[in-house]
């Protein structure tokens, strides 16, 4: 069985959102642990298990929180739920089913990284997810797990779940600690990074909802427990979102490493009936696309880099050959310049264009040079916008091209004739 639930182990316990069935199964021991521990030993362990971040980037965790400054103002810890990356719902399961397990882990990392004040960025569709970690917030306050004095130690900590209100781009961290200060979400301009000025100019840790919920149980069971599982540079588990052409659509949770076949073909089920595999996106609709020979690359981080694409938000859509790859490609731009915010130029402009000369390839006005066309503008927009949503993009887009440019060619050619039968055919029907 190549599922190793550890994060979802419970997820079959009727009613593990409330408090009671959560301590029965050991929660809030981790907690009990890390308000005896001092923030650096704390922070020690997390750096120790090789934890990387869930939410896309991949960076240390353990790491991050270390770059949030000593002192005594106040800091802040800012829990990205807004996930919006097409393909990606893991979190609203963690969320919805196990509340409390990133509420615990919130209140751990808070400690580690010396903040009392701490945010759930929730994106605003989650209304069910947002109404349960509510219930849940009430439940660990009135159990002293909140608030002052956590569970008589000298931690203290509040916890509030902010709901978004539906843009993509509040998904990126400093378009998000904008959207919670009550302004538009617009990236902002990087250095200062969060963790030096963030909310309201204070020091911020974010982490993504995965990334915290697996905090409880590193500090429950240790860091040398955690690097057992996944590889040596990759560790620990994975929620994987898997959708688009497969039999059995849904979120398995893997050791890190495991061969991505085995998640396509074994756990979803493969292609439909019929179909087979045409290429798939290892890590959301940002990640450059891969082939089907690449399934046989262990999933992580290393090897999804290596192969020229990325594990993102771990969210595999499959492709198969019966979606003309134009299509796919109109479909990813569309959504990123309807999200683009429209601040730098090269996503805002790049975005548009590719939309058009997309459009211009579907209705045969293009011609082979458009092609290239498409793939320069995809070079100009990677690494010169402010923040990444013009990258995600053009990286996946020029690896649709990249691979398939004999498919686009031929699109060309058969939209164009479609569109010269049209064209002698109309004066002919208007005569009839
Ligand atoms: Fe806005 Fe796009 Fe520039 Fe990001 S890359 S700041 S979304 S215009």
């Amino acid at each position: 069985m190549i599922e190793h639930r550890v994060l979802t182990e419970h997820f079959d316990t009727p009613d593990l959102h409330r408090l009671e069935v959560y301590e029965s199964i050991g929660g809030y021991t981790a907690l009990r642990k890390a308000v005896a521990m001092a923030p650096e030993d704390l922070l020690s362990e997390l750096e120790a298990s090789g934890l990387r971040g869930r939410g896309g980037a991949g960076f240390s965790m353990g790491k991050k929180a270390s770059f949030i400054p000593m002192g005594t103002m106040d800091k802040f810890l800012c829990c990205n739920a807004d996930e919006s990356e097409p393909g990606t719902f893991k979190d609203r399961l963690l969320m919805q089913r196990n509340p409390h397990r990133l509420i615990e882990g919130m209140i751990i990392a808070a400690r580690a990284a010396g903040a009392n004040k701490a945010f759930i960025y929730i994106r605003g569709e989650y209304e069910l997810q947002a109404d349960i970690l509510d219930a849940a917030l009430a439940e660990a306050r009135a159990k002293g797990y909140l608030g002052e004095s956590i569970l008589g130690s000298d931690h203290q900590c509040d916890l509030v779940v902010h709901r978004g209100a539906g843009a993509y781009i509040c998904g990126e961290e400093s378009a998000l600690l904008d959207s919670l200060e009550g302004k538009r979400g617009n990236p902002r301009l990087k250095p200062p990074f969060p963790a030096n000025q963030g909310l309201y100019q204070g020091p911020t840790l974010i982490n993504n909802v995965e990334t915290l919920c697996n905090v409880p149980l590193i500090v429950d069971r240790g860091a040398d427990w955690f690097r057992t599982l996944g590889t040596e540079k990759s560790t620990g588990t994975k929620l994987v979102s898997v959708s688009g052409n497969v039999r059995r659509p849904g979120n398995y949770e893997v050791e890190l490493g495991v061969p991505a076949r085995e998640i396509v073909e074994g756990l979803a089920g493969g292609a439909p009936e019929g179909q087979t595999i045409k290429c798939w996106f290892p890590g959301g609709s940002s990640a450059p696309i891969l082939l089907p020979e690449h399934l046989d690359l262990p999933y992580d981080f290393e090897n999804m880099a290596e192969a020229g694409s990325m594990l993102g938000s771990a969210a595999i859509i499959v492709v198969d050959d019966s979606q003309p790859i134009v299509e796919v490609a109109m479909a990813i731009a569309k959504f990123y310049h309807h999200e683009s915010c429209g601040k730098c130029v090269p996503c805002r402009e790049g975005t548009s264009w590719t939309v058009k000369m997309l459009d211009r390839i579907d209705s045969g006005e293009a011609t082979p040079m458009d092609i290239e066309i498409l793939a320069s503008v995809q070079e100009q927009i990677v690494g010169n916008c402010l923040c990444v949503l013009g990258d995600s993009m053009a990286m996946p887009i020029a690896s649709m091209v990249k691979h398939f440019r004999p498919e686009f060619e031929a699109h060309i050619e058969q939209a164009r004739r479609a569109a010269d039968r049209e064209a002698i055919a109309a004066p002919v029907e208007e005569a009839a």
